[in-house]
C-alpha cells in the first residue's frame, strides 16, 4: 500500500490545477491568437473563483 494512492493523489492535485498564469497582454492559452484579457480572463477568473470557494468549503 502507499505507492498507489501517493501517484492518485499526484495525479488529482495536478488535475484541478487550474489554467497557468498568463498576463493579460499576452497572447490567450487558447491560440485564439486574442490578448489573454480580450478572450479566456474573465472565464479563468470565474472558474478560479469557483476552485476557492469550492476548496474553502471542503476544507
Ligand atoms: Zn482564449
Amino acid at each position: 500500500m502507499g505507492i498507489i494512492s501517493r501517484i492518485t493523489s499526484f495525479l488529482n492535485s495536478t488535475a484541478v490545477e487550474p489554467v497557468p498564469k498568463l498576463g493579460r497582454n499576452e497572447p490567450c492559452w487558447c491560440g485564439s491568437g486574442k490578448k489573454y484579457k480580450r478572450c479566456h480572463l474573465e472565464e479563468d477568473d470565474r472558474k478560479r473563483a469557483k476552485h476557492g470557494r469550492a476548496a474553502c468549503r471542503t476544507s
